[in-house]
């Protein structure tokens, strides 16, 4: 959850507020007036589905990341559960600029969330979808090395949700984790599948370097992050070899680096996982090598990845 005061979200231990003007029920709208009912389906059964996205200060303005991928997963995620969206992509592309210049800010994140309005009974036909987006300034920071716990909590079984959606009830599972870990030796709780497989941080995913090949957990108990996608098609073009595959624990400590990836967290470099140091303790090579193609390509100076970005 990005609500997070402690460290678990990786970048920030407090949050700056939402900007002034959100997007609510095809309207533009104060923060003050974007409200939902109690009897929000949504609400009391987390049914709603959601994107993080950012935006960065570019030479050409602010440009927002990946914007048509989290828009395409938002609707994948809204399939999953069998709930309609009755905007279209392009509205919400739309709006998203739209909001960015209004707000007139220039780092952020976007909060995209579509939700059930009215209704206290789990299943109904006529339940009504609403959707909201709002923003928060979000500058952004060098990331400092992190230590990991491995949660008591496992990743909830495939067999029992749809991981590769983005659902807030979802989010009970990754909750649970980043309440429970030593925050005193801590930043944030890493997560096993129910086979004891290394599955991702709360809100995040995992990647680890070995004799210069790049590994990370396989979709099936993860969200597959867009920044996870990001890091292999850069991890390509720069003839880094990937493997996606199971990944245990032994492997992951005995890596030459580790480091984590997602949309607020971006890449953080991982330096220890319970007692165990990763590597000599320093930034990897290809940690730094990834993580410097990631903050140019978000900037829109890595010419080959300027199809990415769309401008607000
Ligand atoms: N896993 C979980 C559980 C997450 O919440 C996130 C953040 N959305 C990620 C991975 C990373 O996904 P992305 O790179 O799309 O932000």
């Amino acid at each position: 959850m990005i609500m997070s005061n402690n460290n678990e979200n990786h970048a920030h231990t407090t949050l700056p507020s939402v900007a002034r003007f959100v997007w609510m029920d095809r309207a533009y709208m104060p923060l003050s007036s974007a409200t939902v009912p109690i009897t929000a389906h949504s609400l009391h059964y987390g049914t709603a589905v959601f994107e993080g996205i950012r935006f960065y200060e570019t030479d050409k303005g602010p440009a927002v990341f990946r914007l048509q991928d989290h828009i395409y997963r938002l609707f994948a995620s809204a399939n999953a559960m069998s709930m309609r969206l009755e905007h279209d992509e392009d509205e919400l592309t739309r709006v998203v600029c739209e909001l960015i210049r209004r707000n007139n800010l220039a780092d952020g994140y976007v909060r995209m969330i579509a939700y059930y309005g009215d209704g206290i009974s789990l299943t109904r036909d006529d339940l009504q979808t609403h959707i909201a987006i709002f923003l928060l300034p979000w500058p952004s920071k060098k990331m400092k090395p992190i230590r990991l716990q491995i949660s008591k909590f496992r990743k909830s079984d495939p067999r029992t949700i749809i991981h590769r959606a983005k659902v807030a009830g979802h989010y009970v599972n990754s909750y649970l984790a980043a309440s429970s870990f030593d925050q005193s030796r801590y930043d944030g709780a890493l997560m096993l599948d129910c086979d004891g497989w290394v599955a991702e941080t709360t809100v995040a995913n995992i990647f680890s370097v070995k004799d210069s090949i790049l590994f990370t957990p396989k979709p099936g108990s993860i969200l597959p992050g867009i920044t996870r996608d990001t890091v292999l098609k850069l991890a390509q073009s720069m003839s880094i070899q990937c493997i996606e595959s199971n990944v245990s624990m032994d492997h992951l400590k005995h890596s030459d680096e580790v480091f984590i990836t997602g949309t607020a967290s971006e890449v953080i470099p991982v330096k220890g996982i319970d007692e165990a140091d990763i590597g000599e303790g320093a930034v990897g090579h290809i940690t730094s090598q990834l993580s410097n193609a990631f903050n140019e390509s978000v900037r829109g100076r890595n010419s080959e990845f300027l199809s990415w970005l769309t401008r607000a």
